[in-house]
């Protein structure tokens, strides 16, 4: 379904993913799991948990300090900057929902420039809310702005970015993928954020 961009216009409360959403994707997981000693098919996350504590502190800490190097590394995304900033200067709400750690999604904002546009507590990580698809950090944010969550706008590059926002009730709008593999789940498509800033006429003027 693709839906009036008109209608996209009006919306003001806006949710969007981080990682590959408005930085560009930088993870390499394969290099993470080499470092680590974790076989291929093998849960990052779930491998460490498993071990003895004093080595899964340990790599958990080497985990950390690998993440928050990518973050201070972190660059927009195509039209992330110009399309955040123009629903910032509409007094638009805006949040981020993201699977990362808060800390290190504070400091992605802060290295593309973004990070006066977003209140520190509308920015929710995986310690904060269910990670995605679950719609909980959709409603936490719909709860601390006082509106319904069919109001939210969710913006996300993935499924699980989609799906928490059919979950809660919201709309949601996909970017940075040529072409759209959610049909059922994404209210709009884009190109990238830049379309979606032109698609909203923040681009004139
Ligand atoms: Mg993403």
């Amino acid at each position: 379904m693709t839906s009036s961009p008109h209608a996209l216009a009006d919306r003001r409360h806006w949710v969007f993913d981080l990682d590959g959403t408005l930085t560009v994707a930088v993870h390499d997981f394969a290099a993470i799991r080499r470092a680590l000693g974790i076989r291929d098919d093998e849960d990052i996350l779930v491998h460490i948990a498993a071990l003895p504590v004093h080595e899964a502190d340990a790599k958990r800490a080497w985990l950390l300090e690998h993440e928050r190097g990518l973050a201070q590394a972190s660059r927009p995304a195509a039209g992330a900057v110009a399309l955040v900033r123009t629903l910032a200067a509409r007094g638009c709400r805006l949040g981020i929902l993201t699977r990362n750690l808060r800390e290190l999604a504070l400091l992605s904002l802060e290295a593309i420039g973004l990070a006066d546009c977003f209140d520190p507590g509308d920015v929710l990580g995986r310690e904060d809310a269910l990670p995605k698809p679950d719609p909980a950090g959709l409603c936490l944010l719909a709860g601390r702005w006082a509106v319904e969550p069919a109001r939210l706008t969710m913006v996300g590059d993935y499924a699980y970015d989609l799906a928490c926002a059919r979950a809660a009730g919201a709309q949601a709008v996909l970017v940075n993928l040529p072409g759209n593999r959610w049909p059922d789940l994404a209210d709009w498509h884009f190109a990238d954020c830049r379309s979606l800033a032109a698609a909203l006429g923040a681009m004139a003027g």
